[in-house]
């Protein structure tokens, strides 16, 4: 569970073994150990099937967990009374075309049950941490997409949750308008909220998010900040101007051509001062040096290792399995 150096309220996510066995024997979750803090914006990222939604639904009481060990926000999970203090943004979700912005975001208020004075004064300063002041006024159907999203975040925040769950809140958004959501959930992180994006945009995750986890099957393969999941991956590689010495294959050392035909020197687990020492020894060997990258596996490669089978280099089959095998005469999945 979590860590010894943080405190169970710094955590707003802290499962220890949450699954969920579908009528018909669909295993969907088999024991998901995971925490998200207050204060950092959380991937969720998995294949289909893997099981996402069905976590993100019992984490809002949606679906009842076959068995579940954890908190949400210090409350036992599937306590309904939290949903108080959880925001909520559905993937797709859709205002009535009628509304302004400013009137979508105070229904939601008062779908909460928001004071109505306490709604508007939170709307306008929703409007304003959405960058929505200028557009409050008009009706959602002259939105964009993005602008959509942004007052759907602010809608999801109406009743000033300590946690907010986006679902695929970039999907359909163009990159000015993704820039501008990423801004918005950074500055809703700098409030204290955790925010909990499901989204299959790897880089828009990549851009934002200080924690991933990778849901695999049902369980989550990995979780960390991408440059923990990434780490073993550092490498520096190295073109150079000239024939690599035969040292250069040594070891974890490898070369390789890059498109223009120079060799690449590719150093594994290299920190910076093994990186001089092989600066100097190229250079003692007098071999020009035209440039020194560092490389890390992107958060798409990172997810592509956990989706392949690594023996067989093939998709694993999505998330769940069949707790009984189907009896005779039943469909095949
Ligand atoms: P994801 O959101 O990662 O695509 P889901 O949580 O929707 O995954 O689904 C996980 C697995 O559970 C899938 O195999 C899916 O078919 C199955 N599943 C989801 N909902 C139900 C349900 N209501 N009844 C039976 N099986 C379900």
């Amino acid at each position: 569970m979590a860590e010894s150096t943080e405190t169970v309220a710094d955590l707003a996510i802290d499962l220890s073994d949450v699954r969920k066995v579908y009528r018909g024997g669909v295993e969907a979750l088999r024991g998901i150990k995971m925490d998200a803090r207050r204060g950092e914006v959380f991937g969720l990222l998995g294949p289909n099937g893997a099981g996402k939604s069905t976590l993100v639904k019992i984490m809002l009481t949606v679906v009842r967990a076959t068995k579940a060990s954890g908190t949400i926000l210090g409350s036992p999970i599937g306590t309904k009374s939290v949903l108080g203090k959880v925001g909520y943004l559905p993937e797709k979700h859709r205002f009535p075309e009628y509304l302004t912005g400013r009137q979508a975001i105070e229904f939601a208020g008062a779908m909460c049950r928001v004071p109505r004075a306490t709604c508007r004064a939170r709307t306008d300063e929703l409007l304003e941490l959405v960058g929505m002041v200028d557009w409050a006024d008009r009706k959602v159907s002259m939105y964009s997409k993005g602008m959509m999203q942004r007052v759907g975040i602010a809608a999801a925040m109406v009743n000033d949750p300590e946690l907010v769950v986006l679902d695929e809140p970039t999907d359909g958004v163009d990159p000015l308008g993704r820039r501008d959501i990423r801004d918005v959930l950074v500055r809703i992180r700098e409030q204290g909220v955790c925010v909990f994006l499901n989204s299959h945009l790897l880089s828009e995750l990549e851009m934002v998010c200080d924690r991933v986890a990778i849901l695999v099957q049902g369980r989550v393969a990995a979780q960390g900040t991408i440059d923990e999941l990434t780490r073993e991956s550092r490498r520096y590689e190295i073109t150079l101007g000239g024939e690599p010495p035969p040292w250069c294959s040594e070891g974890d050392l490898r070369v390789d051509t890059d498109l223009e035909g120079r060799s690449v020197l590719v150093a594994p687990k290299v920190e910076v001062d093994g990186l001089q020492t092989l600066i100097d020894r190229l250079r003692k060997d007098e071999i020009d040096i035209a440039s020194i990258r560092p490389v890390r596996e992107s958060l798409e490669d990172l997810f592509m290792r956990y989706v392949k089978d690594p023996r067989t280099g093939r998709h694993l089959p999505p998330g769940a399995e069949r707790k009984t095998p189907p009896t005779a005469g039943s469909p095949r999945p």
